[in-house]
């Protein structure tokens, strides 16, 4: 055999080889790429929930489907202040008992959990969806600060509570805000320090929150 056939043989069995290699059928392979977008999940973990979601006896995975589609059509931003809603407001802004002067204004609608479970506040909240980051291409008018100028010009609030990341972005935010609200006779106070700068209220503990909620400070 010459060096050349020999070679040319070698690329068969190699091509053969490349060829041969079985994968998952494409519905599979489909369904894990799916799961590998959901954040926290990475090839390994996207693998295990496809194949136990194939080899499921019951009904689970249905479920979960369902579950999926239910909260995509039936969730939704409050009107108000942008926390999750089922119905054009969420609960705590349909809720009378709570208080109407005090309004406490967070980055985002997941802060707003971790501050209720301190029971240190009982007044309303407005979420901004975000913060200044113009390096991130993202000013004032990208964020829902319109939205609160005009529910502040419009409902009687005594105090409004700022409480943003303690870090460049959210310090940024903060002033801005209190520029464009110090001529109002409204009390502005910010939640006290110590707040993760980056992870936002989601990462800070119960009792961080309920000190940094209770010792604010005047602005
Ligand atoms: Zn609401």
């Amino acid at each position: 055999m010459s060096r050349t056939g020999g070679s040319s043989s070698l690329r068969r069995v190699f091509h053969l080889e490349v060829l041969k290699r079985t994968e998952y059928p494409e519905a599979i392979r489909d369904l894990i790429t799916q799961l590998r977008q959901m954040p926290g999940v990475g090839p390994r973990s996207a693998e295990r929930i496809a194949l136990w979601m194939i080899q499921s006896r019951d009904d689970k995975p249905e479920q979960i489907a369902t579950a999926i589609s239910k909260t995509r059509v039936q969730i939704r931003p409050c009107k108000l202040c942008g926390f999750f809603a089922t119905e054009e407001l969420c609960e705590i802004c349909r809720d009378d008992s709570r208080a109407s002067d005090l309004l406490c204004v967070v980055e985002q609608p997941t802060d707003i959990l971790p501050l209720e479970k301190t029971s240190a506040f009982r007044g309303q909240y407005h979420a901004l969806g975000g913060r200044i980051a113009p390096l991130d291409h993202i000013g004032p008018e990208d964020l829902r600060i319109q939205e609160l100028l005009d529910r502040i010009a419009r409902e009687n609030f005594s105090e409004i509570i700022f409480a943003l990341a303690a870090d460049v972005e959210g310090e940024a935010t903060t002033n801005y805000l209190v520029e464009s609200l110090k001529a109002k006779p409204i009390k502005l106070t910010r939640i006290a320090r110590g707040l993760p700068a980056g992870g936002g209220l989601e990462s800070a503990d119960e009792l961080t929150l309920y000190q940094a909620l209770t010792g604010r400070t005047k602005l």
